[in-house]
């Protein structure tokens, strides 16, 4: 293996004493430290071991963070009317909505009732407009996991070739916006680009290559380009192990950077989440808080 790897725990690790200092000195000025909710319809398995990294992380930076199981049926009336007490009880300074949600409720309805201001994961369309015109410090949590990556690299990301693959709501079109403001430019590939037979010649160009799909060894290592930043945001769970959606070994052969999966964008995910924290908790005492 020739690239370095970019260990996402490490990274977690230093942001998050940065996030006590900051939690700390917002204590010391307000006697207050931000409270988070996070609602989850039905109790699946993997979505409670999500859920608990969260409030261990939560706990470790002194955020207080309260996990909210909703029965599985419950209606979306009833889930956006739970959504709008929490936006007007003063305790709670950030709420998310937890994924998925049962079928019958549609996420983008019940998102778009979560007040900007408490909006924990940047998922209100204000705050998904307000990222485009740079208003907004609440960002999606994965696409600032990526930009912290790649922060971490001494490598400008002004004029380079970004290759996004992937253009979901939450990962790759908030990602290009953020790639974008950095002046790199950008390319971002979906089902449409593989269904043409173009991805291998767009990922084979890509200095800086995010690949977010959910398809195990969908980039091969053969196609990246020498060199090339490459951040794996997949995550598949491929017999007892779980992979990214770049073939590992060979990538790591011909990038000088690269994230591991599991290990990499993960950790640092949870740790945007509490930056989020923060700042809703800012945003809801201007005043009082002296950062
Ligand atoms: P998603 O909503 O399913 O989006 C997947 C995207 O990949 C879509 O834009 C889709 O295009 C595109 N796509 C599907 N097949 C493709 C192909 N063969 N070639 C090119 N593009 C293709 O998924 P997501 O929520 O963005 O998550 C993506 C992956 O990241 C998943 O593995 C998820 O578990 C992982 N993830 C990780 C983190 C983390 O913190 N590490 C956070 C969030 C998500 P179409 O929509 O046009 O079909």
């Amino acid at each position: 293996m020739s690239a370095k790897l970019l260990d996402g725990r490490l990274l977690a690790s230093q942001l998050k004493n940065q996030l006590k200092e900051e939690i700390n000195s917002i204590y010391r000025s307000t006697g207050g430290r931000p409270t988070l909710v996070n609602v989850m319809v039905g109790d699946d398995h993997g979505s409670c071991a999500y859920a608990n990294s969260q409030k261990r992380v939560a706990e470790e930076i002194g955020i207080k963070y309260e996990l909210r199981i909703l029965k599985s049926d419950i209606s979306e009336k009833d889930l956006v009317e739970i959504i709008k007490k929490l936006n007007s009880d003063e305790h709670v300074n950030g709420i998310m909505i937890h994924k998925p949600l049962p079928k019958h409720i549609d996420y983008r309805s019940v998102a778009n009732f979560v007040d900007i201001a408490k909006d924990l994961e940047g998922i209100n369309v204000a705050n998904i407009g307000k990222m485009i015109v740079q208003e907004t410090k609440i960002i999606p949590c994965t696409p600032a996991a990526v930009m912290a990556h790649l922060h971490s690299v001494p490598i400008p990301l002004r004029g380079k070739e970004a290759v996004i693959v992937g253009h979901s709501e939450i990962v790759g079109k908030p990602l290009s916006l953020l790639l974008l403001e950095e002046y790199a430019t950008v390319t971002v590939c979906h089902i449409a680009t593989s269904e043409a037979g173009r991805l291998e010649e767009h990922v084979a160009r890509a200095e800086i290559l995010v690949v977010a799909v959910g398809k195990p060894a969908l980039i091969k290592g053969s196609c990246i380009k020498p060199g090339a930043v490459v951040i794996d945001v997949g995550i598949n769970q491929l017999g007892d192990k779980i992979v990214g959606d770049v073939e590992f070994a060979g990538a790591a052969q011909k990038a000088s950077y690269i994230t591991p999966v599991p290990g990499g964008v993960g950790p640092v995910t949870v740790v945007m989440l509490m930056r989020n924290g923060i700042e809703a908790y800012k945003l809801q005492n201007p005043k009082k808080v002296r950062v």
